[in-house]
């Protein structure tokens, strides 16, 4: 579902991607931990052509991600085939990243009406669902401002299924939360998890990691360092950077 291969990504002198190879299967939950400035970000960001790549690949559902394929030559692709590319995969940020002027049913109609052009009963109808599902129903007519963290994270993955993505990217969905309020978002990304949404995950939750991950990849020095289940990353890990990592963090 999605697949990068040797995805190199330098900002001036600084090389932030040093071939990144990533394979996600369909209905796999991967999520990626490392230290802080190892890549993850910049390495989600890739998956949606948010920054561009300077070598290597990147695919979501078969189809090359920004680019079009000429003989041997790459071009990228017009801003407008980018925007519906990127409507195939959802992407929740750290910071939430509502539209503020808009309510919370608006916030998730939005895309839907005006990337996809769906009818207004059909996507008023997904809305409604969604909300229900993150357990938001009666906060449909609120503003984000009106809502706490963890609601409003809630209403960011409404808004990023309401584009039945095909793979849903999360940068540390929790993170900008006060404690209490990271359980009930985590909850609902786990409902996904068990409904076979394919997902890509950066994370400091390790006990959620190990819940909910097929696969953890842990990264540093913008490398994928190791591999594997959460029993095989987590409890029994191979390499002493991860080692360290996690004995800071758990
Ligand atoms: P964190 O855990 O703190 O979120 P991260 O693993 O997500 O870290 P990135 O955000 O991918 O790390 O950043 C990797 C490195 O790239 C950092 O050194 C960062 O300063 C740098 N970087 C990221 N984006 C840019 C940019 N747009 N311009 C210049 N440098 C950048
Ligand atoms: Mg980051």
């Amino acid at each position: 579902m999605v697949d990068l291969r040797e995805v190199h990504k330098s900002f001036g002198p600084l090389e932030v991607l040093r071939g990144v190879d990533l394979q996600v299967t369909a209905g796999e939950v991967t999520v990626i931990i490392g230290p802080s400035g190892s890549g993850k970000s910049t390495l989600l960001r890739t998956v949606n052509h948010l920054e561009k790549v300077d070598s290597g690949s990147v695919s979501v559902d078969g189809g090359l991600v920004g680019y079009r394929r000429v003989g041997d030559r790459l071009h990228e692709l017009p801003e407008r085939e980018i925007l519906r590319q990127r409507t195939k995969i959802g992407f929740v940020f750290q910071n939430f990243n509502l539209f503020p002027h808009l309510t919370v049913r608006q916030n998730v109609t939005e895309a839907p009406l005006a990337a996809q052009r769906r009818p207004r009963a059909e996507v008023d109808a997904l809305a409604g669902r969604l909300l229900e599902r993150v357990g938001l129903a009666d906060k449909a007519g609120a503003y984000p401002r009106q809502l706490s963290g963890g609601q409003q994270q809630r209403v960011a993955i409404a808004r990023a299924l309401a584009l039945e993505p095909k793979v849903i990217l999360f940068d540390e969905p929790t993170s900008a939360l006060d404690p209490e309020l990271v359980g009930e978002v985590l909850d609902v990304v786990k409902d996904l998890a068990r409904s076979g949404t394919t997902m890509i995950v950066v994370t400091h939750e390790i006990g959620f990691a190990r819940e909910v991950a097929d696969t953890v990849v842990f990264m540093d020095g913008g490398r994928v360092v190791e591999r594997g289940t959460p029993a095989q990353v987590l409890d029994a890990p191979r390499h002493g950077r991860t080692r360290l990592f996690l004995s800071k963090v758990l």
